[in-house]
């Protein structure tokens, strides 16, 4: 079924399923920001779940959709699907590229009137080793279902139109999320990407892996146009992975950028001491200071509307019941979607930290490092333009939010060398990277017409102007 043409019957239902989700059914009339294209919801899931046979695990339900993903990338299930993917965009007529990274661009050829590269939608086909069907994989098979869609209403676009498969983006078998899309745009070195070893069997590296499949292209990896494969836009759907969406009743996120954040390690050293002889006046507690540090860095971040989280405490292994450790050291991680909030929020859990190391006892020191610093990222505002133009003609002005992405895509890479932007649709309770991550199949299709129709009208605005 995965290669039928949309029939009647299909198209019909599609408008029924719009109707009956007080969508409005897309028409094909003179609405100047309608592409007049409609996608086959019912091909989408099929072809999305088909696809999902190579690297299905962890069931969960009897229904055989019911199961979750284990597709590490460049392992034998990951490259079955790159196989499958490489023969249905050839099926549709597009060219096929592969870096030296194993990225994948299909190009479908647009009107040849335009000079420029390919505008792209992007995301990947790996997943976590516990991951769910949707999480970049609704990505890719929105951008086949929009090809096919325009190759089967032989729809001409001005620009040439494709999709990307990025490498590794999940970063669980080769430690570093987004490394394919970063080499690309010139932010990792080739050979430290190449280097990064499998973290089950150290033996394998990516390279030795791209190898091994027969995917370390011939392609340099690059966005340079004399070099690699340049993008004149990059536009990636993704489930939300989290829960605003659902919890506001919202269709589709229109993304508007990425959030910043800093990453910090403090230390706090005291002294060891009896914890049955020593008074509490007399202490040099490092733990209990620690401890108030990270709820007042909880305080902080609330009062500012941003995130603080600590994931790691470490305290001496030879620690005891009855003795107060000598020294703690904790991490910070502090986000918002604005650089000056996270400043602000450095800044004042410094001086509370401070404050508290002086407040029991003796008092403990402490210190800290910085140990990343990643500013906001500000998508591109043409593309964010064309995606709300594409998501108020779908489900109304009323059906989408303006969003920012609280985790790293391939586009936060994208966008430092192309007009980039990704829309957001909702997934069950804001679950992801989990087998029972699900996203509804009319969600499904509601991003993909939305990514189509955000493609098709940037294709005519970037297109007329150029043309
Ligand atoms: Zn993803």
């Amino acid at each position: 079924m995965r290669h039928a043409m949309a029939t009647q019957a299909q198209a019909t239902r599609w408008s029924h399923a719009f109707t009956a989700l007080g969508c409005r059914p897309f028409s094909t009339s003179s609405s100047p920001r309608s592409s007049g294209l409609t996608i086959n919801a019912d091909r989408l899931n099929e072809t999305l779940h088909h696809t999902c046979q190579w690297g299905a695990a962890h069931r969960y339900g009897s229904d055989p959709t019911e199961t979750g993903m284990a597709r590490l990338a460049l392992t034998d299930d990951d490259v079955r699907v790159r196989g499958w993917f490489a023969d249905e965009v050839k099926s549709l007529g597009c060219s096929l590229k592969v870096d030296q990274m194993g990225n994948m661009f299909a190009r479908r050829p647009g009107s040849g009137k335009i000079k420029a590269p390919m505008i792209a939608m992007g995301s990947h086909l790996d997943t976590q080793p516990r991951g769910g069907r949707y999480d970049g994989i609704l990505g890719v098979m929105a951008a086949v279902e929009a090809l096919r869609t325009l190759q089967e209403n032989d729809y001409k676009t001005n620009f040439d139109v494709g999709i990307v498969n990025w490498t590794n983006e999940e970063g669980a078998r080769f430690p570093k999320s987004m490394v394919s899309s970063g080499v690309w745009a010139g932010a990792i070195p080739i050979d430290q990407a190449w280097d990064l070893a499998d973290v089950f069997h150290p033996a394998a590296t990516i390279k030795s892996e791209l190898q091994k499949h027969g995917y370390l292209g011939d392609v340099v990896c690059s966005s340079d146009a004399t070099r690699g494969v340049a993008l004149s836009a990059h536009f990636e759907l993704h489930i939300e992975q989290g829960p605003i969406l659902e919890r506001a009743g919202k269709k589709i996120g229109v993304v508007s950028g990425a959030q910043a954040y800093k990453w910090l390690t403090f230390t706090v050293v005291g002294r060891d001491a009896h914890t049955g002889t020593t008074p509490l006046e007399a202490r040099s507690d490092p733990l209990l200071a620690a401890a108030k540090m990270i709820a007042s860095s909880h305080a902080i971040a609330k009062e500012h509307g941003a995130l603080a989280s600590t994931g790691i405490v470490k305290i001496p292994a030879n620690s005891s019941t009855n003795t107060i450790a000598s020294r703690t050291s904790f991490t910070l991680d502090i986000r918002h979607p604005e650089d000056s909030v996270v400043a602000r929020v450095e800044k004042l859990c410094l001086d509370s930290f401070q404050h508290i190391s002086k407040e029991d006892g003796k008092g403990v020191s402490v210190d800290w490092t910085l140990d990343t610093d990643s500013p906001a990222v500000k998508f591109d505002r043409g593309c964010i333009q064309a995606v709300e133009a594409a998501a108020t003609n779908l489900v109304g002005r009323d059906g989408w939010l303006p969003i920012t992405s609280g985790a790293g895509h391939d586009s936060v890479y994208t966008s430092s060398r192309c007009p980039t932007t990704m829309i957001f649709v909702p997934c069950r309770n804001g679950v992801s990277h989990h087998p029972e991550e699900y996203c509804s199949p009319e969600d499904c299709a509601i991003g993909t017409q939305a990514l189509l129709d955000a493609v098709v009208y940037y294709d005519g605005v970037k297109g007329g102007a150029a043309a």
